[in-house]
């Protein structure tokens, strides 16, 4: 199977650029695109960012089980559907969730070797200061994720690493480090290293 990476953060900690940084620095690793019932936004795409579908659609895959694991995310429902493991393990891809804490705990819960990663911004000013910046929310929704934050914030003991998000380039290298680590765990390594034992097994018969 493949490895599973959970990504989680408050909105504005930008965990959308460490994400997108990461896959292009990483290979054979393969963003998860969620089911969701919100509703695209901007330049959001069907099948890119999120499959948009309705409530009755994602109820229905609630109730047909195909959710690795799903939440209610102020107020919208977001799920992780078996299939985007299947095809990434069939591909031999990685697979990275980006997902809120409620999901993390299930996906742990179901895949206990999946690796989670809580991504802090450096301090609640840092924080206002990104959201202002981004200049897509009014002041009510800046005050509600601000608020919103400090709870997911509470959640970070729940996760196997955590990265306070000062600099891009340093979160990115730290997130590399976090993958190439896993990626060389005895564990996965097994099929590379039988062939290369077996080459010592020949050495000794000759
Ligand atoms: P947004 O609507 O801003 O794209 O995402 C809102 C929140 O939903 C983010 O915290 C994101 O991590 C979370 N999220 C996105 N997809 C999933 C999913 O499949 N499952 C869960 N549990 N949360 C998700």
């Amino acid at each position: 199977m493949s490895s599973v990476f959970i990504i989680s953060a408050p909105s504005g900690s930008g965990k959308s650029t460490l994400v997108g940084h990461l896959m292009q620095r990483v290979s054979n690793l393969r963003f998860s695109v969620s089911y969701t019932t919100r509703q695209p936004r901007g330049q959001e795409k069907d099948g890119t960012e999120y499959y948009f579908i309705s409530r009755d659609q994602f109820q229905a895959r609630i109730d047909r089980d195909e959710f690795l694991e799903w939440a209610n995310v102020f107020g919208n429902f977001y799920g992780t559907h078996q299939s985007e493991l299947d095809r990434a393990t069939a591909d031999g891809f990685d697979l990275i969730l980006d997902i809120d804490v409620k999901g993390a705990r299930q996906l742990k819960e179901r895949i206990p070797g999946a690796v989670s990663i809580f991504i802090l911004p450096p301090s609640r000013k840092e924080l206002e200061q990104r959201l202002r910046s981004r200049s897509q929310d009014t002041e009510e929704v800046i005050q509600r994720r601000l608020s919103e934050a400090a709870e997911e914030i509470r959640n970070y003991s729940q996760y196997d690493y955590v990265l306070v998000n000062r600099e891009v380039q340093a979160s990115v290298d730290n997130l590399v480090a976090i993958v190439s680590a896993n990626r060389s765990r005895r564990h996965w390594m097994e099929q590379q290293i039988r062939p290369i034992l077996e080459t010592f097994e020949d050495g000794r018969k000759s």
